[in-house]
């Protein structure tokens, strides 16, 4: 069922057509069907798409087995600090490797080649408004996807037209950053193993709908998509997957007849087609695909069966922090240590474990009274990150 008009211009849309709704350039598999026309689609790739997945590029080119499917070779530059010799420099990099580092070259006379240096951190711009606004469209597309209705977003969207022509498209939806408030939290973010993932969760709050965005699992936002949903509407909806391509054994198919073909095709979901390679092609492809998509459920517990003796008694040392580790615990697992996916990142605990907040909510208060500890939290998350990319392209 797709939408018969676009919805930044209203033309109608003749052509059918499938969208990212976490970009491709990110690695995002997630596809939605008919967002907007063709025109408004190539705005929003070359004017918010382009300049947003820009800023991950130190990633994108330090991940092994990337998932993207479009372009698949072409792999990025990006700036980042070395070292050499104590002293640090910036360079430009490309696979890992630093290809020009104009001030070292010229203190050393030579090719930047012949100098062992060594990457110490890639520059992510992300205090600008692209960088906002392609959060924001990932979560406005996300909600059309799981069919909000379009009245109901519109309120953060601006559209400048003359006559019918689009001349720009602005997301301008409230962004909060994510820091964990719970003992819970800190631990999944900040004492687990760090792995690439992307995850979103859409959710209803009252009269107020959020999208809560994690990209890299350091990239984490809530967008207030709106505030006026009608009473008594729920929403949850989550998504998660993976960034690395998983190797998964080929099936052996056993094709004897047309017959066989149409069973397999409807077993991995793919279109029957008769050329034997082509069509194994295909189910391998739709094997890796699924292998990627991951549930927020598993996710979770797995870094929870993660959960050292040690970080445990630490926590049973202190009264308060063991007030709110127990209530925490019992916000977001149920009796068989099973996620509550609707609690999990949209409600929190008070400080005393006494009252239930809203998450996103409860990050504004705080973060209105002192900044330090976001500050410090987006600092732990970023050294995690350029941990793993550094220690890989080594
Ligand atoms: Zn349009």
């Amino acid at each position: 069922m797709g939408r018969k008009t676009c919805v930044y211009c209203g033309k109608e849309i003749t052509k059918r057509s499938r969208e990212h709704v976490i970009q491709n350039a990110l690695g995002g598999l997630y596809e939605s069907e008919d967002i907007c026309c063709p025109e408004c689609n190539n705005y929003i790739s070359s004017c918010i798409d382009a300049p947003f997945t820009k800023i991950f590029n130190p990633i994108i080119g330090n991940i092994d087995d990337f998932s993207k499917t479009n372009n698949t070779k072409s792999t990025p530059a990006y700036s980042g600090i070395v070292s050499y010799k104590d002293k640090l420099y910036h360079a430009n990099i490309k696979n890992g490797k630093v290809v020009s580092c104009p001030d070292l070259s010229r203190e050393q006379r030579c090719d930047i080649s012949k100098i062992p240096v060594q990457i110490i951190s890639y520059d992510f711009n992300i205090n600008n408004n692209d960088f906002k606004t392609g959060i924001a469209k990932i979560a406005f597309n996300y909600a059309l996807d799981k069919g909000i209705d379009f009245d109901i977003l519109k309120g953060g969207l601006d559209i400048k037209k003359t006559g019918p022509n689009i001349q720009a498209i602005t997301f301008n939806y409230p962004i909060i950053p994510f820091y964990p408030l719970n003992p819970i939290d800190s631990f999944i973010e900040l004492k687990t193993n760090f792995n690439l993932y992307h995850t979103m969760i859409l959710f209803s709050q009252h009269n107020t709908l959020w999208c809560y965005i994690d990209l890299f699992n350091t990239f984490q936002y809530y967008v207030l998509l709106s505030e006026s949903m009608p009473a008594g509407t729920h929403v949850y909806e989550n998504y998660a997957q993976t960034l690395q391509k998983i190797n998964r054994k080929e099936p052996t198919l056993d094709i004897f007849s047309p017959k066989d073909i149409m069973i397999y095709a409807q077993q991995y979901g793919v279109e029957p087609c008769m050329d034997l390679s082509e069509f194994s092609r295909r189910i391998k492809n739709a094997i890796a695909k699924k292998s990627q998509k991951q549930d927020l459920q598993s996710i979770i517990s797995s870094k929870m069966s993660a959960m050292p003796l040690e970080y445990r008694l630490n926590i049973m040392q202190d009264t308060q922090k063991l007030i709110a580790f127990g209530q925490s615990m019992h916000l977001y697992f149920d009796e068989n240590d099973c996620l509550i996916p609707e609690n999990f990142r949209t409600l929190t605990i008070s400080e005393d474990g006494t009252k239930l907040l809203s998450y996103p909510y409860a990050i504004n208060t705080q973060i209105s009274h002192d900044i330090k500890p976001l500050k410090k939290y987006t600092m732990d998350k970023f050294e995690r990150l350029t941990l793993s990319l550094c220690q890989k392209s080594r």
